[in-house]
């Protein structure tokens, strides 16, 4: 529920901050664009899974959702990675967060298992909303030895984010081109190399390149699909 009445996010349960005290201690913008934010906090009593997001009340009548890209073993500081896109009230909210300011939460949800840990090669797939997602991937996938690689759509801006954020075997591409062309995709070097057609492939962020990719994958190999669009050109949250 991106956006209702202030009355209906005041009385559902749902929405009603179930984790008290939390805080901004820490920001930090990786560019003009992308904001890491830490929040402290006591968030013992809840599971993180891969993928794990808060809906965030960012104003009266809207909530949107963003993921945590890390959490800290102590269970009280974790990261949030936020796209100032500069056009929605979510994107106004990151921004003006400042370390002090005190956050409504409500308990972390996941709607997908997006991380399978009998597959051996997974490749990763996003743009700018999709940056906790794989920092979260990237130190399980380490520990268990998979062969990864992740592909970003970002704004030039942003091409350096995914080394600065240790995201090794990380290919950038630029935004508004390959992803958009359905016939440029299927020249993707790792669609074209043996070793990665039977990989697990993982495709978040732009509803409209997510469902490129997805088309070309399941026309031209194997490889198993999860994918989660998080935002669409037009439209107010998803
Ligand atoms: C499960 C899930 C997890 C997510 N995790 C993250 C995360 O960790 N970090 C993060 O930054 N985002 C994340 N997102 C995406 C984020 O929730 C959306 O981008 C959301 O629409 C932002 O809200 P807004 O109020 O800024 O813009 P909205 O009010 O939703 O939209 C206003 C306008 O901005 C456009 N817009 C929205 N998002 C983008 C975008 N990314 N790029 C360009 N234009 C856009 C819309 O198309 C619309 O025209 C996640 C989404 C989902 C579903």
């Amino acid at each position: 529920m991106p956006s209702a009445p202030k009355w209906v996010f005041d009385t559902l349960n749902f929405f009603i901050s179930q984790i008290p005290g939390i805080h901004v201690c820490q920001t930090e913008y990786l560019s003009r664009s992308v904001k890491r934010i830490s929040l402290q906090g006591n968030f013992e009593k809840f599971q993180f899974p891969i993928g794990a997001f808060f809906d965030i009340r960012v104003s009266e009548t809207d909530a949107r959702r963003y993921t945590v890209a890390e959490i800290n073993n102590e269970k009280n500081r974790l990261k949030l990675i936020v796209y100032i896109h500069g056009k929605g009230c979510g994107s106004d909210f990151m921004n003006q967060l400042k370390p002090g300011d005190r956050i409504k939460l409500n308990k972390p949800r996941t709607e997908q298992k997006y991380y399978d840990k009998s597959v051996e090669k997974i490749v990763f797939f996003g743009d700018e909303t999709s940056l906790a997602l794989a920092s979260s991937f990237l130190p399980i996938m380490q520990s268990q030895k998979k062969q990864y690689r992740f592909l970003f759509e970002l704004d030039a801006e942003n091409n350096h984010i995914p080394e600065l954020l240790g995201l090794e075997n990380s290919i950038v591409f630029p935004k508004l081109d390959l992803f958009e062309n359905p016939d440029r995709i299927k020249d993707l070097t790792i669609l074209k190399n043996d070793d990665w057609l039977d990989a697990y492939f993982v495709l978040t962020g732009n509803v409209k390149t997510v469902q490129n990719f997805r088309k070309i994958i399941k026309t031209q190999i194997n490889g198993r699909i999860k994918h989660h669009g998080y935002w669409l050109q037009g439209k107010k949250g998803l």
